[in-house]
C-alpha cells in the first residue's frame, strides 16, 4: 500500500500531544488529518508562562512544531471542528467532521481593527475566564492559524461594525456550520485533559475564598497576556502576597476527589514558586507536601528550588483553608508526628490534578478506558490514545508517547486497505 492509496490517519486533539503524533507520522510518509476543537492549536501547554524543564517559553517548542506543520503538505490542519459521527468501515473509519462557523476567513490578517471596534466582551477562555475579550479577537497573542474567531451569540442585535472595520473582507456574519464525511485508517485520540475543578475542593476554600486559586491560574496571572498583565496578585485586592504557600496534593491521592498523582503537580509548584520568588523578591513561599514528586532530570529543579533564599518546604497535608483575621490559615497536619498545626499565608495556589478530557469528551467512538478515566489503546480498532487522555504526564513524556502512538497507528494503517 503507497501513501496515495493509503486512507489518511486521523488525529483528534492538536495539543502537543496530537501535534507530535500528526507530525511524526506525517514526516514518516503517511496522510493525516489533525482535528482541533478550538480556534487554534497548541492545547493546555500554550496557557503556560514557562515551561520545566528548562523554564523557556511554550512558544519556543510551538515555532518549531508549526514550521514543521506548515512544510508538510501530508498534514491538513482543521481547527474548529469536531468528530460528530464515527463507524467502522471495513478496517478503518468512516467520521464527520462538523465545523463550527468561523465568521473570519482565511483573509484576515491580524491587523485587529475589528476587535478595536467591536462593542461585546465576552470572559476569555485562553485566560480560564478571567479577563473580558471582545468577541471578535485572535484566541490569544501566539495563535495559529493566526486568523480571529468570534463568539456570534455575544453580538448586539444587528451589529456589523467589525464587517465594516475589515478592510480585507474577512468577516462574514452569516457563516454557517459545515459537515464533511472522511476515510480514515486508524484513529489517534490526543484529546488532553482538563484541570479538577477548584470548586469541588471545599475544605480547602476552592471557589469560595478568592485567595485560593489553581496552579492553572498562577500560570495566567504570571503570563504578560494574563489578566493582570503578569503581576502576581491577590483577586481580593490586587495587592502583591507577601506569604504564598503551594498546597501540593490538593484533590489528588484522595478517594474524595482524584486518587491518582497527576505526576506534574509537583514539578509546577516548583516551577510556580520560583514565578513568585523572582518577581516578589519581599515574598516567602511555603510548599506543602506529601511527597516530593521529581524524577529524573527534573529533580535538579527540586534541587534548586529548595536551596533558593525564601523558599520553605514542608512535608504536611493541608487539610483546610479558611479566611483568618489577616489572610488564610491553613490547617497543617505534620505527615510523620500527626500533629495538626495552623500556618498563615497571603495567597494559597491549589496544585490541583489533570484528568483525562476522554472521560467526557463526547467523542462517538467506543473508547476503552482504566478505572481513572484514562483512556486505552484499542489496536483491534484501529485507535489509539496519546498524551494526558491517556495519563497524566509532562510535556516530554506526551511527546514520547506520541511518537508511539504515531507508530502504532501507521502500523494498523498499513494493515487497513
Ligand atoms: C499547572 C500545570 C502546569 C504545567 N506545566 C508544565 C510544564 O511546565 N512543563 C511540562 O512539561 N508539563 C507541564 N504541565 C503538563 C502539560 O500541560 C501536559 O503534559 C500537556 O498539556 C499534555 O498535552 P496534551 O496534548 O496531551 O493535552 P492538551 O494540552 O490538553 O491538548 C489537548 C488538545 O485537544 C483538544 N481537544 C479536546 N477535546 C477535543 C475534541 N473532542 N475534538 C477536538 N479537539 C479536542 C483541546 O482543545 C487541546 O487543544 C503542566 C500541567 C499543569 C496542570
Amino acid at each position: 500500500m503507497n501513501a496515495a492509496t493509503q486512507k489518511p490517519l486521523l488525529v483528534v486533539g492538536a495539543g502537543i500531544a496530537g501535534i507530535s503524533a500528526a507530525l511524526e507520522a506525517a514526516e514518516a510518509g503517511q496522510e493525516i488529518v489533525l482535528v482541533e476543537r478550538d480556534p487554534a492549536i497548541g492545547g493546555r501547554v500554550v496557557r503556560n508562562l514557562h515551561y520545566f524543564p528548562k523554564l523557556c517559553p511554550p512558544t519556543c517548542g510551538m515555532e518549531i512544531n508549526i514550521r514543521r506543520l506548515e512544510r508538510n503538505p501530508r498534514v491538513r490542519v482543521i481547527t474548529g471542528a469536531q468528530v460528530t459521527k464515527a463507524s467502522r468501515s471495513g478496517d478503518g473509519w468512516s467520521v464527520t467532521l462538523t465545523h463550527a462557523p468561523r465568521y473570519v476567513n482565511s483573509r484576515c490578517t491580524a491587523c485587529d481593527e475589528c476587535s478595536q471596534v467591536c462593542p461585546a466582551k465576552v470572559p476569555d477562555p485562553h485566560n480560564l475566564l478571567m479577563l473580558e475579550v471582545a468577541a471578535i479577537r485572535l484566541p490569544h497573542a501566539d495563535a495559529w492559524p493566526r486568523i480571529y474567531t468570534m463568539d456570534r451569540n455575544a453580538c448586539p442585535a444587528g451589529c456589523t461594525k467589525c464587517v465594516e472595520a475589515c478592510k480585507f473582507n474577512a468577516v462574514n456574519l452569516d457563516a454557517t456550520e459545515q459537515t464533511e464525511e472522511l476515510e480514515f485508517s486508524a484513529v489517534i485520540l490526543a484529546t488532553g485533559w482538563q484541570p479538577y475543578p477548584i470548586e469541588k475542593i471545599e475544605e480547602l476554600g476552592g471557589g469560595k475564598i478568592p485567595d485560593v486559586i489553581a496552579n492553572v491560574q498562577m500560570e495566567r496571572l504570571a503570563s504578560p497576556t494574563g489578566p493582570t498583565g503578569g503581576k502576581i496578585q491577590k483577586p481580593s485586592d490586587s495587592k502583591p502576597p507577601k506569604r504564598v504557600a503551594f498546597v501540593q496534593c490538593a484533590g489528588s491521592r484522595d478517594v474524595k476527589h482524584l486518587p491518582y498523582c497527576s505526576a506534574v503537580c509537583c514539578l509546577a509548584s516548583l516551577k510556580q514558586a520560583i514565578y513568585v520568588r523572582e518577581q516578589l523578591p519581599d515574598s516567602e513561599v511555603t510548599i506543602y507536601y506529601i511527597d516530593r514528586r521529581a524524577p529524573g532530570r527534573n529533580e535538579d529543579m527540586l534541587t534548586k528550588v529548595a536551596g533558593m533564599d525564601g523558599v520553605k518546604l514542608v512535608k504536611g497535608k493541608v487539610g483546610k483553608i479558611e479566611k483568618g483575621a489577616q489572610g488564610l490559615t491553613l490547617r497543617v497536619e505534620d505527615v510523620e508526628s500527626g500533629k495538626l498545626t495552623d500556618a498563615a499565608a497571603d495567597l494559597a495556589v491549589l496544585a490541583t490534578g489533570m484528568m483525562s478530557s476522554l472521560k467526557d469528551a463526547g467523542l462517538p467512538f467506543d473508547i476503552e478506558r482504566d478505572d481513572d478515566g484514562f483512556g486505552l489503546d484499542n489496536p483491534r480498532a484501529g485507535l489509539f490514545v496519546a498524551g494526558v487522555a491517556r495519563r497524566p504526564e509532562d510535556v516530554a513524556a506526551s511527546v514520547r508517547d506520541a511518537t508511539g502512538a504515531a507508530a502504532k497507528a501507521i502500523a494498523a494503517a498499513k494493515q487497513s486497505p
